[in-house]
């Protein structure tokens, strides 16, 4: 088992696993890949529900709806809530939803759960006379969907990116991510969207409104060092990288993350090892 920590240079306080009080975990790469769960998933809820420590499950990923990931992770044995999954598609949506009347009209370039994220925050989604474009990943994207997204951005409408990651990792490789599709829409409008997702510290943030969660005693854990890592620097936490998902222990270390090991099974190990010599 690998429990080091690799910052030796953070002060006192912060070194500390056992100073940690909440949590903002990413889904993809740490406590799955795919559909197989990762060593220790449920010991690892287990001890977190023990020792009362909140967390929010946070994902760039806007194309499943919070209750299709307590669906997920409940075929996994863990047992979460809807309010605490808080996907790109619904950051956004409270995001919004704060700045513009209910009623107000937006179009969605993505996946029907990015509608529904829209929808339940009162927004109605529509493909004309909208406020605001929401763009995310369209698995179905095609010429009259870029088409109508550019047209609505060039005639006034606000450009919106729930994440802008480039690829999504899959068993075939690596396929074209959020980032590809806006990638096209900037292209074509011209407009540089507002980005929300991670490495943008919003998402954090909001996560930690919730939990009434303060930033020096908050860990993110992540297992992409540009978006998770950086994300939650940028929101001024504790980061533990894992390397259960897409960055390396040699990315890991240039992206300066608090912690590294190998999956959540070698942090929780260390988690407890901290505990009992205390
Ligand atoms: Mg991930």
């Amino acid at each position: 088992m690998n429990t080091d920590n690799v910052n030796q240079n953070l002060p006192e306080i912060m070194k500390s696993l056992t100073k940690i009080t909440h949590l903002i975990i990413d889904m993809d790469g740490v406590l799955y890949v795919g559909d197989k769960p990762m060593p220790c998933l449920k010991e690892f809820f287990a001890f977190l529900r023990e020792r009362s420590i909140p967390f929010i499950l946070a994902t760039n990923n806007s194309t499943r709806t919070p209750q299709e990931y307590v669906k997920k992770l409940a075929g996994m044995d863990v047992k979460v809530s809807p309010t605490e999954i808080l996907a790109s598609g619904q950051a956004v949506a409270r995001l919004l939803a704060r700045e513009y009347p209910s009623g107000t009209r937006v179009h969605v370039f993505g996946m029907p759960a990015l509608k529904q994220a829209m929808m339940d925050e009162g927004f109605v989604v529509a493909d004309e006379n909208v406020k605001l474009v929401i763009a995310s990943m369209d698995r179905e994207v095609n010429y009259q969907k870029l088409k109508t997204a550019t047209l609505l951005i060039r005639g006034g409408a606000r450009f919106i990116a729930t994440n802008i990651d480039p690829t999504v990792p899959s068993e075939e490789g690596l396929l074209p991510g959020t980032g590809s599709m806006i990638a096209a829409l900037e292209t074509a409008s011209g407009e540089k969207p507002k980005i929300v997702g991670k490495p943008e510290p919003t998402m954090y943030q909001l996560a930690m409104e919730q939990m009434a969660a303060q930033p020096s005693t908050t860990a993110a854990i992540g297992d992409r060092v540009d978006t998770d890592i950086l994300g939650g620097q940028r929101a001024g936490l504790t980061t533990i990288c894992v390397l259960s998902g897409s960055s390396s222990r040699v990315e890991a270390e240039i992206g300066k993350a608090d912690y590294i090991f190998t999956d959540i099974a070698d942090l929780l190990h260390a988690w407890k090892n901290e505990l009992r010599s205390h």
